[in-house]
């Protein structure tokens, strides 16, 4: 379906948005976004299940101090380096916007997170993409010779899985003209952060989600760390009241009772990782080296992969001509189980 607005109604930078647009048909076995396969902390449930409808008739807390201060915990700094949002797209919106003017550039690696160009052109950027380097790392000296006011990195990488070398990052941050945003969605299963970077530097902000380790993306809370002055900012333009009540409850619980949980089903994600990489090499095919919850494996024609392997009830997700990568699908970790459905599904697919 199209439909356009009147052309005197429209905002002409807005012509070239589109909604974003991924496959969404329920599949019996899901692996086409990242989230966690083995489902929610079970202490963060009791939370949901126990929320009175109290909490729900009143406005949540203007800025989630709760949450912050859980977080806070979490990553090992104060509250006042923490800013919340309705999940991590709503901080990395926020920070976008009130950290460059509509009409500067935001340098991004490419491939890279998609919603980045799409927040990019919402608030007036043009967003510029910059090849990633053969070994999959950032090409520091190409994203500052954008002389872009923001960059962007994102390690762990969506949809690579790859990471960025931290004296890359360094290098980056020591040059950059403005504030570079670190995206760690998929830091948990890399075992890395670069939240010590952004507690030492006004230049640095780290955003990250309890989306994919912690498995709330159906709630929606995400978060970045940076110096007080920064994330103050960025809080400005988010706005108040963005973490809804029951979202935050549950947040705090699965950061607290639920962390054990959490810890455990990371680690089982990264060896399910390696175990799904070396089955991908035994069939001949050649994932990128992954510190995240997904694999990223080069395959010829991956849009007619992927519906074949729908058809066998397993989604992941393809893409086309990704830079220096050519077609690819990209697999979720998940229990063995599903690993097992989407390897035959695969092998049927591509035989
Ligand atoms: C999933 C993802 C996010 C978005 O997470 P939400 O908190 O659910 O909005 C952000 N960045 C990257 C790289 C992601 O893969």
């Amino acid at each position: 379906m199209s439909v356009e607005l009147s052309t005197d109604l429209r905002r002409p930078a807005y012509r070239d948005i589109s909604l974003y647009a991924p496959n969404r048909e329920p599949c019996a076995v899901d692996l086409s976004d990242n989230t966690n396969l083995w489902g929610v902390p079970p202490a963060a449930e009791r939370a949901l299940r126990g929320a009175a409808s109290a909490a729900v008739t009143r406005y949540p807390a203007l800025y989630a101090g709760e949450l912050k201060r859980a977080l806070a915990a979490y990553v090992g700094a104060d509250a006042e380096s923490v800013v919340t949002g309705c999940g991590s797209d709503d901080v990395l919106d926020s920070a976008i916007r009130a950290l460059a003017e509509p009409g500067e550039a935001i340098a991004l690696p490419d491939p890279s997170f998609a919603m980045i160009p799409i927040f990019a052109r919402m608030n007036g950027l043009t967003p510029v993409g910059v090849p990633l380097a053969a070994d999959y790392d950032v090409d520091a000296d190409a994203l500052l010779a954008t002389g872009a006011k923001l960059i962007y990195l994102c390690s762990p990488n969506n949809p690579t899985g790859t990471t960025a070398a931290r004296h890359m990052i360094e290098r980056i941050v020591e040059r950059a003209p403005g504030v570079v945003l670190v995206d760690e969605a998929y830091a948990e299963f890399a075992h890395a952060s670069n939240v010590d970077l952004a507690l030492a530097s006004e230049r640095v902000l780290v955003v990250r989600t309890m989306s994919k380790a912690f498995g709330l993306a159906g709630l929606r809370v995400g978060y970045a760390v940076g110096a007080p002055a920064l994330v103050a900012e960025v809080e400005k333009s988010r706005g108040p009241y963005k973490v809804n009540a029951l979202a935050e409850r549950a947040a705090v619980a699965a950061l607290t009772d639920g962390l054990p949980w959490v810890r455990e089903h990371v680690e089982l994600a990264v060896v399910l990782r390696a175990r799904l990489e070396h089955a991908l090499r035994t069939m001949g095919l050649a994932p990128l080296p992954s510190a995240a919850n997904f694999v990223l494996v080069p395959v010829p024609n991956a849009a007619a992969v992927a519906q074949a392997m729908r058809a066998s009830g397993v989604a992941v997700r393809p893409f086309a001509g990704l830079p220096g990568v050519g077609d690819a699908l990209r697999i979720a970790v998940g229990p063995w189980e599903m690993m097992e459905a989407c390897l035959t599904a695969l092998e049927r697919a591509i035989c």
